[in-house]
């Protein structure tokens, strides 16, 4: 064995693993040796992949439709996509304004890829989902934080994104519903993004992975048609991932203008080449099939959210914003800092995350994976009885804090 130990890039001190796979991995190591785990930290419906997806991805195989596709995806399938968004929104695209990648994920990383460099700065709404930084940086250009207030429901405001946006200031990133809050922002904030991208000529990415996941009567509130003057400065992401429960297939979708696309494509066919076929048939049977899967799963979540929400809120000093979609629910838990147990002083979100799991065996994910350290993130998409338990257990590992 030589003895030159290879340096690793840079770049590599700049990012950290995703801390949201990391306390999943734990949980299931812990859960593996024995113990019994209450997992809260999942970012996925507990639910299987409908029937018919999976029946066209085995025929798919059966067909041995097992070759490279399409760099962008396979024309069927963004055929498909884009008639879902004339059907579900009325916008207008074509084939050639949509990519699909491996996920939605990897389509950001693509838009990003292509859009963004040194010297560029991009808002990014905080609390955030704990990808867009490191996308960010990984490109170069530097995320800036526009904090949104537990106050104003995690909204965004005018004077908040005034404070924050330069000459430099080339894009914004939004997710509504939110991973992690679940807050959707409001038509007057998207307003006062619109015109601001208007007069600077931002582009406006919109992650719309949870928009099929949306409680409540009012309808979610989208830049697009707010301001539908702004499509060729939009970028719109999404995906089936969450929509209909296939994390495991990789298949996401970007939209937008089409030099970005192609741009994207670029990057794709020196990258990853294509998405799987397989999971791109299965992707077709989901965009093109019936759409009442996610209206189910939708409604399965919804007793799920009261219930934790109330049990939440019952607990002195713990303050927790109702999430109008998505199924994650953000609780304050800020009260309880500064306390300890066993000795141990419980400093901030990290330490809060690290006790739950130990003693009380349930896995969140501190909030300062999504900077914003006062808060835990619980998913309840898990079973009713394992929300019950962890409620009953929560209280009781609060209640131990002296
Ligand atoms: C889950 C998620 C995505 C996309 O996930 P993929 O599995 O890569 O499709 C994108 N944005 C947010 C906020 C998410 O929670």
């Amino acid at each position: 064995m030589s003895e030159h130990i290879i340096a690793l890039a840079a770049r590599m001190s700049q990012i950290k693993p995703s801390p949201t796979l990391a306390v999943n991995a734990k949980a299931k190591e812990m859960k593996a040796a024995g113990a019994d785990i209450l997992n809260f930290s999942v970012g996925e419906p507990d639910i299987p992949t409908p029937d018919h997806v999976c029946e066209a991805g085995k025929q798919a195989i059966d067909e041995r439709f097992t070759r490279y596709t399409a760099v962008p995806g396979i024309p069927e399938l963004r055929e498909a996509i884009v008639k879902r968004f004339k059907d579900d929104h009325g916008w207008e695209y074509e084939a050639d304004q949509v990519q699909v990648s491996c996920g939605g994920k990897h389509g950001l990383y693509n838009m990003a890829h292509a859009l963004f460099g040194p010297g560029d700065e991009v808002l990014i709404p905080t609390p955030y989902w704990v990808s867009y930084p490191p996308i960010i940086t990984l490109t170069g250009a530097t995320p800036v934080l526009v904090p949104l207030e537990e106050k104003d429901d995690f909204d965004l405001t005018e004077e908040n994104l005034k404070k924050f946006a330069t000459s430099k200031t080339k894009g914004i990133i939004l997710n509504s519903p939110s991973n992690p809050t679940g807050a959707v922002f409001s038509a007057k904030a998207l307003k006062v993004v619109a015109d601001m991208a208007l007069a600077q000529g931002w582009v406006v990415v919109s992650d719309d992975i949870y928009d099929t996941i949306v409680y409540g009567d009012e309808p979610l509130a989208h830049i697009l048609d707010i301001a539908p003057e702004l499509k060729n400065q939009t970028i719109i992401s999404n995906g089936v991932s969450k929509s209909f429960a296939m994390t495991g297939w990789r298949i996401g979708y970007t939209l937008g203008p089409k030099h970005i696309i192609a741009a994207m494509n670029k990057i794709q066919s020196q990258s990853t080449s294509n998405p799987s076929s397989i999971a791109q048939r299965a992707a077709l049977a989901a965009v093109s099939g019936p759409q009442d899967f996610p209206v189910r799963m939708k409604e399965s979540f919804l007793p799920r959210r009261d219930y934790i929400i109330a049990e939440l809120t019952s607990i002195p000093g713990v303050t927790c914003v109702v999430p109008k979609g998505a199924f994650y629910v953000f609780p304050n838990l800020s009260a309880y800092f500064g306390k300890s147990y066993d000795g141990t002083v419980i400093e901030g979100s990290v330490d809060m995350s690290a006790y739950l799991l130990e003693k009380s065996f349930m896995a969140t994910v501190p909030g300062a994976a999504f900077g914003a350290d006062e808060f835990v993130r619980f998913s309840f998409a898990a079973s009713m009885d394992d929300i019950k338990e962890g409620m009953k257990r929560l209280k009781v590992a609060i209640a131990n804090l002296k």
